[in-house]
This record gives C-alpha cells, sequence and structure tokens, in this order.
C-alpha cells in the first residue's frame, strides 16, 4: 500500500515547537522576495501582528527565516505579484 511519503501509524510527530532549523547549510539569500527556500522547504519562520478585529495577518517583519535549515530571506508581498493579468 503506497503511503505517499507519510508517516506510519505509530510514528510521533513532533510538537511544532520543537521543530528547529538545523543550520548546518544556512545562508542569507535577503534581497529578492521568495516563497521556497532553496532546500525545498515552503515553511518559514518570522514575526506577524493579527488584526484584533478578523484575526487575519495584519502585519509582518520581512525578514524571515527557514524553518528547516535556518536560511534567512525576504518575505514577499502582495505588491510583489502583478495579478492583473488573473
Ligand atoms: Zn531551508
Amino acid at each position: 500500500m503506497l503511503n505517499h511519503g507519510r508517516k506510519k501509524r505509530g510514528d510521533k510527530a513532533k510538537p511544532i515547537l520543537e521543530l528547529k532549523p538545523g543550520y548546518k547549510d544556512s545562508m542569507d539569500i535577503r534581497g529578492m522576495p521568495t516563497t521556497v527556500c532553496p532546500c525545498g522547504s515552503f515553511v518559514w519562520n518570522l514575526k506577524a501582528v493579527f488584526d484584533n478585529d478578523t484575526g487575519n495577518i495584519a502585519m509582518y517583519f520581512m525578514d524571515m527565516e527557514c524553518a528547516k535549515c535556518g536560511t534567512v530571506a525576504t518575505a514577499p508581498t502582495p505588491e510583489d505579484y502583478d495579478v492583473s493579468d488573473l
């Protein structure tokens, strides 16, 4: 049976707060906004502020760190995307 890379039943997943970057191969690639780390991870650690009325992210800092390897990068903003063609 295929499990598509998922952990087998019974494997313990780490609590999210215990997931720390390794930093062994981390880099500083700040400058060009990105959504994907060179290591392949799409998950970032960054500081954010939530809107008290809606719960949406109201503000975030643009320096972010890859949750897997610790590479620091620049977060994208909506202005980085030209959505006029959609
Ligand atoms: Zn990474």
